[in-house]
């Protein structure tokens, strides 16, 4: 058993799905485009949760404001509508490269 914090915050499923969804959206903040220290954020904030339709790109600075306790009921609201669009789903369904 690893006592590595990471390996104790984030379960082996966000590790697969993590380079996935770093494809998906182009290594761009969903929210504001900006190709600045892209980070794959959980929408809903459960670290557990590896859904695709819970994950998404965002850059350093969208990541620290969706953690701000003003943001935290519409964010995740806007942020699940662009995971859930077709386009977006089908980008990771059908496979990334082809
Ligand atoms: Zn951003």
């Amino acid at each position: 058993m690893s006592w590595e914090l990471g390996s104790l915050e984030y379960p082996d499923s966000f590790r697969e799905a993590r380079p996935y969804i770093l494809e998906r959206d182009y290594y761009a903040c969903v929210k504001c485009d900006s190709e600045e220290s892209p980070v794959v954020h959980h929408i809903d904030y459960n670290k557990q949760n590896s859904s695709i339709f819970n994950l998404c790109v965002l850059c350093h600075t969208c990541n620290a404001k969706a953690e701000l306790e003003e943001n935290r009921l519409a964010w995740p609201v806007e942020l699940s509508a662009y995971t859930s669009r077709l386009d977006v789903v089908r980008r990771v369904l059908i496979g990334i490269h082809k």
